[in-house]
């Protein structure tokens, strides 16, 4: 059947997302989800939203997400843009606001959809490497360039950067847009949210996948200059114009409401990252200084891959790379108190 495709297609690697097993009694540690439930105000909405009503198409411009969002990050409506998730959000932002036939920016090691993205939409890129401390150097990040983007704090790895080092980058790239993947931002970094009044080429790129445990519905969100906004939406609007659904919409509002009991899920999983890194790093385990809600770590003498495998054994799932840099490193995402002991007493038994 692939005589029909177009030949770009047959070249595409396209992205590999962690698995999803069915078996309940895992562990699962792989894909960076928040170990807690969703507010039940955003239960609550998402019920309240459903029934005869979802026979109408959804509000196209999510009018009142954007107004939350807004008024959350002290922004005007006209600098957000939603969709289906931030990797929607990020495909949009590779078709409406990198230079395809310059090298679009981004550090090796980091997220592995955007060079997929770079396939499908055949923007050029170079990759900048790490420093020794796994750290993104931002004095690395100059010349002529499409556009640059980085996840903060990164990922595999977890390092953050400080606002300070951001705006240095910013400050000698004004030509192109700079694109702030903030995915994992609520678990110890600041927002470069503030800076948008600042620089009119920043892109901060976020999702309710983690911080607000909603992985599941699908929901991810940019803030920027409104002319980049409106590149964003005549993208969208060329593709699918109510990206997110009705019972999405009201659930994501009502996440953005319930300031306290995101507050309180993102301290327990920042509290359990700190344990964790103390009990590993007594086990033998180097581990990277992490502002996420995962932690990048390896052991001194034993293989990743070797680990990995006898930790799914005892029903505990965690994220190994074969990319050949990494490969002696785990991602393991912090779980509940009761999880990451069953990590732990697994990891006792094996090493
Ligand atoms: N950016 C980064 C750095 C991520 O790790 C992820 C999660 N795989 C995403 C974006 C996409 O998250 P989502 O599509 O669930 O919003």
């Amino acid at each position: 059947m692939s005589r029909f495709w177009n030949p770009l297609i047959k070249k595409l690697v396209p992205y590999v997302p962690g698995e999803q097993p069915k078996i309940q009694d895992l562990v699962k540690l792989n894909t960076n989800e928040n170990p807690f439930p969703p507010s039940p105000k955003v239960l609550a909405a998402i019920s309240a939203a459903t029934g005869e009503g979802l026979r109408l198409y959804p509000d196209p411009d999510a009018s009142a997400l954007k107004a939350t969002i807004a008024n959350y990050y002290n922004l005007t409506p006209d600098c957000v843009f939603v969709g289906n998730g931030s990797d929607e959000v990020l495909a949009h932002t590779f078709q409406a606001l990198f230079n395809p036939e310059r090298p679009l920016l981004f550090p090796d090691i980091t997220y592995s959809f955007y060079p997929v993205y770079c396939g499908l939409y055949r923007q050029a890129f170079e990759t900048v490497p790490l420093d020794e401390q796994f750290k993104i150097r931002v004095e690395k990040y100059d010349g002529l360039n499409g556009g640059i983007i980085f996840p903060n704090p990164n990922a595999p790895t977890g390092c953050l950067l400080s606002l300070d080092e951001i705006e240095r980058l910013l400050k000698v790239n004004t030509e192109t847009v700079v694109v702030v993947d903030e995915a994992y931002i609520d678990f110890g970094g600041e927002s470069a949210a503030k800076l948008i009044d600042r620089y009119d080429n920043l892109l901060v790129v976020q999702t309710l996948s983690k911080s607000r445990s909603l992985a599941g519905m699908r929901v991810g969100l940019a803030l920027g200059h409104p002319e980049l906004i409106e590149a964003l939406e005549r993208v969208k609007n060329s593709f699918n114009s109510y990206p997110l659904d009705k019972l999405a919409q009201a659930g994501a509002v009502a996440a953005f409401e319930d300031d306290g009991y995101f507050q309180q899920c993102r301290d327990d999983v920042i509290r359990e990252r700190e344990a964790l890194v103390d009990r590993l790093s007594a086990m033998g385990f180097e581990v990277l200084p992490s502002a996420a809600n995962f932690v990048f770590c390896r052991h001194a003498e034993r293989d990743a891959g070797e680990l990995a495998a006898a930790l799914r054994e005892r029903k505990v799932i965690v994220r190994h790379f074969m990319s050949e840099r990494i490969a002696q490193f785990l991602r393991i995402t912090i779980g509940t108190s009761q999880q990451n002991s069953k990590l732990l007493e697994a990891l006792e038994a094996i090493l």
